[in-house]
């Protein structure tokens, strides 16, 4: 197949992606900030997500990662456009969901309520599984081997290193409530895990 195939589908993801987010980035500056643990950690999770998040687009605009390019094949091309979907589909769902208590890092918002409806109902995490959906999805549709999987490999080590601390603040902010809504629910696969 034709690599512009791959470059299309990366920058309309890309783009989709940039859409939903947007007005969320621009609420949460305006939602005070009751307790952050933003700390040089997570600073440095989020520097190598961006790193990761943005190679994809270096490999669509210029020849630099071309050394690493591989065929593209119709069969993973398919598969990881269903992945980018469905990916999408619930990081725009996620979004509407959480609402005012997004942030980019760990942080509790004023006035902060527990959602646990909606894609919370039964994964503590779709968000973060929107965000491996979309990131699987880019592996299987871009040939190459560094900007295909660079947003998996960041976006996974972030996940890996926030998630326990993410849980901890909640379970310390909203106590019962948080510790009942998890013995109910799984983390990122319903039913599973
Ligand atoms: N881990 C979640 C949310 C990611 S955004 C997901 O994957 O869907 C990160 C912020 O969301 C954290 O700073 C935390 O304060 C907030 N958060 C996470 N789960 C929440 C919940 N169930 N209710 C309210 N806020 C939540």
């Amino acid at each position: 197949m034709d690599p512009s195939w791959a470059k299309a589908a990366v920058l309309l993801g890309t783009v989709v992606m940039i859409a939903i987010r947007a007005p969320h980035g621009q609420r949460s500056r305006s939602v005070p900030v009751a307790k952050s643990q933003k700390g040089r950690r997570e600073v440095a999770l989020l520097t190598m997500a961006w790193i990761g998040f943005f190679l994809p687009l270096v490999w669509v605009v210029s020849p630099l990662l071309a050394f690493a390019d591989f065929p593209l094949r119709a069969a993973p091309f398919a598969a990881g456009v269903a992945l980018f979907a469905l990916g999408l589909w619930l990081f725009y769902r996620s979004h509407a969901d959480l609402g005012r208590w997004w942030s980019i890092t760990l942080e509790l918002r004023e006035r902060h309520e527990l959602v646990t409806g909606g894609v919370y109902r039964r994964i503590r995490h779709p968000m973060y599984l929107a965000l491996f959906l979309y990131c699987l999805g880019q592996a299987l549709v871009l040939p190459n081997w560094i900007a295909g999987p660079s947003y998996l490999i960041a976006f996974g080590v972030l996940f890996a290193l926030r998630v326990q601390a993410e849980e901890r603040m909640l379970l310390e902010a909203f106590g019962d409530d948080y510790a009942r809504y998890r013995a109910r629910t799984k983390r990122l696969i319903p039913g599973i895990w």
